[in-house]
Formats: C-alpha cells, sequence, structure tokens
C-alpha cells in the first residue's frame, strides 16, 4: 500500500493515510462497536479509518478480574494492528478524536486531521461521578485497563502499608474496601475482593490476621442488579451475604474526603480503598451540535444509527442513544447491543454506498449474567432465570467464547482452572504505583 503524498499532507495538517479511489469510512473507536464494524467491513469496497487513543481493543467484562488480581492485564487487551493484519482496507492510527468538522467532512485529532465520506462514532463511556469533585478526586472508576491496574495497586499498596502499621484503627481503614454501585461491575468485584480476603489474606498477610480485611457493597437503590429479575437479586445478595460482604441498600454516598465516605443515613465509613462502579455516561467528542446529546451524554440516533442533522454521521454501542417503544430509555449500555448495531451498520453503509435501502436495527437480547465469586453466577436468558454453578459454568463459557485470540482463551482458561483448584490469585503484583493527585476542589487528578 503506497502511503499519501507527505508534503500534501503536512501542509493540511492531515494525518498520513493511503490514497484509495474506495469511499472512507472514518471509525472512532474499536470497542466492541467499532471493531465489529471495522471486522465486518472486510472485502468491501471501502477504505476504512480506525481512529483509536489505545494501541488495543480491551474485553471489559474483565478488568475487574485485571483489578482483583485474578488475572493478567495482557490476557484481555489486543494490539488492533494484529486484530486488523490480515485485513487490507483498514488503516489503524492511534490517535484522539478532537473534534468533528461538519461543513468540511473532516475529523480532528491529535495527530491531524482526516477527511471521510462517512463517520462512525463508536467511542463508548467514561465513567460519571455526577460532578461531585470528592468523588473524582478519590473515587477510582473501572472503565479502562489502565483504571484496573490502578485499582489492584491501590489496594495492594494499602495492604502492604496496613501490614506495617502498628495501630489496629489505621490497620483496618486500610483494608477496608468501598465499592459504591451494586451492578454487575459492583457485584462482580465485591464477589471477587471477598475471596481474595477468605483466600489470600491469611495466607500472605500474616500481619492482618486480627483486623481482616471489610467489603462494602453500597447501592442507593434497594436491590442488587436492578437489571435482573428480583428473584436474581435476592439470590445475588444470598451469595454476597455468604461471602462476608457488607451490603447497604436504599443508601448514598454523600462525599469521599480523606478517607472517609460519609453515606446520606448518617453513617461513615473509614475506607482508604473507594472504588466508584455507580455511572457511566457517554464520551463526548467536540462539533456536534449540543442538541444531539441526551442527558447522560449519548448521542440521539434514528433507527438506522444515524446522528440527528446528519447524513453522513453515525453512532453505535454506548454512545448511541436510540429510543423506540422497546426501548424508551435506549438500549441498554451493554457489549450486545454495541456488537449488533456494529455489524448491520456494516451492512448499512455498504448498502448506502450502493444506493440501496437500509435495515432498521431490532436488538436481540441474548441475556445477561454475572458472576459471584468462582463458583456461582446469575443469569438471564430467554425469560428464565437461574443461579448457582450452571450459571457459572455458563458465565465462563461464554466470556471465554468471546475472548479475541486462541492464546488469550488458552492463558485465561489456565489461570481461571489453577484459580479453581487452588484458589490462589496469581497477579498480586504491583508494577506501577498508585497515587491520588491533583486538588481535591477541582476533582479529577489520577496518575
Ligand atoms: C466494568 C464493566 C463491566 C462490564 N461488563 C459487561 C458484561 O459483562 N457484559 C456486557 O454485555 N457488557 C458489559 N459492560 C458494558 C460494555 O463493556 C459496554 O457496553 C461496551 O464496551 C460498549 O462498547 P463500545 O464499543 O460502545 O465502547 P467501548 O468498548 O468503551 O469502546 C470505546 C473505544 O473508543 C476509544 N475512544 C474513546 N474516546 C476516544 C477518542 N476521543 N478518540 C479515540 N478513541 C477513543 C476507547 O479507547 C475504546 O477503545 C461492562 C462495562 C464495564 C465498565
Amino acid at each position: 500500500m503506497q502511503c499519501c503524498n507527505n508534503e500534501d499532507c503536512n501542509e493540511k495538517g492531515r494525518i498520513c493515510i493511503p490514497e484509495s479511489k474506495a469511499p472512507r469510512v472514518v471509525v472512532i473507536g474499536g470497542g466492541f462497536a467499532g471493531l465489529k464494524l471495522v471486522e465486518k467491513l472486510k472485502n468491501k469496497n471501502v477504505q476504512v479509518v480506525l481512529i483509536d487513543k489505545n494501541n488495543f481493543h480491551q474485553f471489559v467484562p474483565l478488568l475487574y478480574q485485571v483489578a482483583t488480581s485474578g488475572i493478567e492485564p495482557d490476557n484481555i487487551v489486543f494490539p488492533f494492528r494484529r486484530i486488523l493484519s490480515r485485513q487490507s482496507n483498514v488503516v489503524f492510527r492511534m490517535a484522539e478524536a478532537t473534534g468533528i468538522d461538519m461543513d468540511n467532512n473532516q475529523l480532528n485529532t491529535s495527530i491531524g486531521s482526516v477527511p471521510y465520506d462517512y463517520l462512525v462514532l463508536a467511542q463508548g463511556s467514561v465513567v460519571n461521578f455526577f460532578g461531585n469533585k470528592s468523588f473524582e478526586w478519590g473515587g477510582q472508576g473501572l472503565k479502562s485497563i489502565t483504571d484496573a491496574l490502578d485499582i489492584r495497586s491501590l489496594v495492594l499498596q494499602n495492604l502492604e502499608r496496613a501490614a506495617v502499621t502498628c495501630t489496629t484503627h489505621e490497620k483496618s481503614v486500610l483494608s477496608t474496601i468501598v465499592i459504591v454501585g451494586a451492578g454487575p461491575a459492583g457485584v462482580e468485584m465485591a464477589g471477587a475482593f471477598a475471596e481474595f480476603k477468605k483466600y489470600i489474606i491469611p495466607n500472605d498477610y500474616p500481619e492482618l490476621l486480627t483486623t481482616g480485611m471489610t467489603i462494602y457493597l453500597i447501592e442507593a437503590g434497594d436491590r442488587l442488579l436492578p437489571a435482573m429479575p428480583g428473584k436474581l437479586s435476592e439470590k445475588t445478595l444470598r451469595y454476597l451475604n455468604d461471602l462476608n460482604v457488607e451490603i447497604l441498600l436504599n443508601v448514598k454516598v454523600k462525599s469521599y474526603h480523606g478517607s472517609v465516605a460519609s453515606l446520606d443515613n448518617g453513617q461513615v465509613i473509614n475506607a482508604a480503598n473507594f472504588i466508584w462502579t455507580a455511572g457511566i455516561k457517554g464520551s463526548s467528542v467536540n462539533g456536534l451540535p449540543s442538541a444531539v446529546y441526551n442527558r447522560q451524554n449519548r448521542i440521539w440516533v434514528d433507527e438506522f444509527n444515524r446522528v440527528a442533522q446528519a447524513k453522513n454521521i453515525f453512532a453505535i454501542g454506548d454512545i448511541a442513544c436510540m429510543v423506540n417503544d422497546k426501548f424508551p430509555n435506549g438500549h441498554p449500555m451493554v457489549a450486545q447491543v454495541a456488537i449488533q448495531q456494529g455489524r448491520l451498520l456494516a451492512k448499512n453503509i455498504v448498502r448506502l454506498i450502493n444506493n440501496k435501502d437500509i435495515e432498521s436495527f431490532d436488538y436481540h437480547d441474548k441475556g445477561t449474567m454475572a458472576t459471584i465469586g468462582k463458583q456461582k453466577a446469575v443469569a438471564f436468558i430467554g425469560n428464565r432465570s437461574f443461579g448457582g454453578r450452571i450459571a457459572w459454568v455458563l458465565w465462563s463459557a461464554v466470556h471465554l467464547m468471546s475472548i479475541i485470540g486462541v492464546r488469550n482463551k488458552l492463558l485465561i482458561a489456565v489461570n481461571w482452572f489453577w484459580n479453581y483448584l487452588t484458589y490462589d490469585k496469581g497477579d498480586r503484583v504491583i508494577i506501577r504505583k498508585y497515587s491520588r493527585k491533583g486538588d481535591l476542589k477541582k476533582g479529577v487528578n489520577h496518575e
């Protein structure tokens, strides 16, 4: 493939991209939605330019296992260039999309601009702290592999400090974990930390035998896993109670200062580890009219995932909000929606290029699952609810099948099998130190 004329690119501040006569589809984000779209455009008469701020795709559903030392980070991230190496019509550029110039059909990025015939927004979502500066300062979200590594370091560093601290109170503060939000991410993380407490603390941290480790799971609503049927919420509550997780329902955290979480019922929890899984919002890129964003910062799209007021701009996955009778508040922000929208949009773009009618999106819900510890899970599939070991086997199989690459599937299977046999969590290392930075009043600040 010939590269473009570099001088011309430099003059216009453009990203260097090989010339092509085929229509150009520029995609922001290689998450579940963007990557599926790109893969489905293989061998089609289009030039695809994938822009992502990272050089890898991450398998978000297993981030909590990295955060809790269950698996290695490399097992769930995959370089785009390797995934797409056999797809000749794709160009990958690592860059951050910074703005859309709708008048000139051009995307601006941190490394230059790129003109498009079709633009696909698939930049997903970010953690939503709902404007609370103390959460932004002290709360660690879980949205990326770096977040997962930050949580792992935070907890392990605090355990190391607890081991050499003499006062019982200080030991207990350093080894208390507060998880806010009892959706799948919060529940799964609480279960994994509870097993860490049960099987790892007694062996690895004899200094903490008297104080132990306390895990709180705090939810503003009246049940765990609110998107699942009530029966499964109750099962989940039982499983987590068996693992000694302290569950607080109908309670909101008001603030987190220093290592003190203040709740709206007057209770105060002293915890050096504060993990936020209570909200996400769309990840915006400048340049679209503000009217296209809803309150959750998701972009309104029609039934074809087309952005309002833009003929050749589409949004798919978490960032897109498509409303219909079945989903009056938009589709759930889950991987299956993202994958199915990516698949259909690839087909529709080809049809548009060939002047054919396009198909509207119809979501096929394949069910939801969440695991609690290493032998229990809950699942809601085709209107059937079940839990226990069968759900856990199913959860494991579905996640293994979804991981990209045979090598990663094998590595994860070995890790899980080892963990199952030995109750060991092998990846308890602080590779890079975690520190909170910046100013509590201004918010945001992690390294
Ligand atoms: C902890 C956690 C656990 C989850 N577990 C499950 C689960 O078990 N099952 C399930 O179905 N769903 C789960 N989800 C939800 C699921 O991960 C999302 O619905 C899905 O990832 C959405 O896919 P996406 O392609 O829209 O966005 P993402 O997967 O978030 O991908 C967005 C991509 O865009 C890139 N990007 C973002 N901004 C820019 C920019 N400005 N410039 C360039 N690139 C950019 C990012 O690097 C990323 O690669 C979970 C989510 C979380 C946070």
